[in-house]
């Protein structure tokens, strides 16, 4: 059995970081297949290496030099492979990746370039196969995510390797176009391999020693959360709790495989399809909150007994395309709660609303 590892940026943000993930990835054996960010922040004054990707493709845009443009970003790659002492050079890669931002073949690509090279480094750092992503996660033509074919391919690759990195956050589609996943997509690429290698455990490695059960801004010292279902925490990720990627636990949902949010001082969080026996006295596992809703109230005598009228309400919304978060009900009134940018955006709503409420009927 083998479990699949993804580490994220701050995890990879400079050689001392990888040294630790190398340990990490020594101490258990079944620690096989890695998921590399980009190096991310060494310091909150900063930069992520996937903004410095997206401000370099732009200033070639306007016509600034390409190679010039990017060798702050060389310069932090070739930063830790001396200090790994390592002895590949990148200089070809480098080469090859102004020429196409030359070209213009895309925000992503340049994006991705951030996980491609890293994973080359962390490979080589491991002495484990480099799997570029572009060869086995797929997106189709108009830009969908492909989970069948890369399902299939991944773990035809992959079975032909007992160690590997894969880089996290890209793909491509059918042409060979390099495509991303939205910001934070390495996790969702560490699910899919989970999926496709069929692992006993999906280790996600971050800054963060697991999730919490409130949000430290609000709440002083919140406990962390030891196991959480994937239902609980799609509901706690929806309402602002963002640890992980929001579509990361869906491949590994369906395969029921677990996932450990952890860092090197704490066991972390689990997540899980049910939660483990003796856990059941954990009534509430989390809280969070989200801002920006606007609440329609609506009072009517006796709402509850008048047939449709709860439908007729909702066909407001759906003539206006209005989608709604929440319907707390009682038996004379009833609250939709509606994002209010969106409510802003569909003025006529209320109005509406409040002729329908009137209305005998
Ligand atoms: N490097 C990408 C980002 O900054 C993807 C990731 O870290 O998961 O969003």
């Amino acid at each position: 059995m083998a479990k699949v590892v993804k580490f994220g940026g701050s995890s990879l943000a400079d050689a001392n970081q990888f040294r630790k993930v190398a340990q990490i990835i020594r101490s258990d054996r079944k620690r096989r297949y890695v998921v590399p960010s980009a190096p991310g922040k060494r310091s909150p004054e900063d930069i992520k290496v996937t903004d410095m990707l997206y401000s370099c493709y732009d200033a070639v845009g306007l016509g600034r030099n390409a190679t010039a443009e990017f060798l702050p970003i060389a310069d932090r790659f070739d930063g830790i492979i001396s200090d790994l002492g390592l002895t590949i050079s990148l200089d070809n890669e480098y080469e090859k990746i102004t020429e196409n931002f030359k070209k213009r073949v895309g925000r992503d690509y340049a994006a991705s370039r951030g996980e491609y090279l890293n994973g080359i480094i962390l490979a080589n750092y491991l002495g484990f196969q480099f799997v570029d992503a572009a060869k086995c996660v797929f997106f189709t033509a108009n830009g969908d995510f492909d989970p069948d074919l890369t399902d299939a391919c991944l773990s035809s690759v992959l079975g032909g390797y007992s160690e590997a990195v894969i880089p996290g956050f890209y793909g491509a589609k059918p042409d060979g176009t390099i495509q991303t996943f939205s910001r934070g997509g390495s996790d969702f690429t560490g699910s899919v391999v989970a999926k496709a290698i069929n692992a006993e455990m999906y280790e996600n490695w971050t800054d963060v020693s697991g999730f919490l059960a409130a949000d430290p801004h609000v709440v002083e010292n919140p406990e962390i959360i030891d196991y959480i279902t994937y239902k609980e925490l799609r509901e706690l990720s929806y309402m602002g709790a963002s640890v992980l990627h929001q579509d990361a636990i869906f491949p590994v949902r369906a395969a029921g495989i677990p996932i450990n949010i952890r860092n090197t001082n704490a066991p972390g969080t689990m997540i899980v399809p049910e939660a483990p026996e003796g856990t059941e006295h954990k009534i509430i596992t989390g809280i969070a909150g989200k801002k920006h809703f606007s609440v329609i109230s609506i009072e009517k005598d006796e709402m509850n007994s008048e047939v449709g009228f709860l439908r007729r309400i909702l066909t407001v919304l759906d003539n206006e395309g209005l989608g709604f978060e929440h319907i707390p009900t009682g038996i004379d009134t009833m609250s939709i709660v509606v994002s209010t940018e969106e409510l802003n955006s569909h003025p006529d709503t209320v109005r509406y609303i409040s002729q329908i409420t009137h209305a005998n009927h």
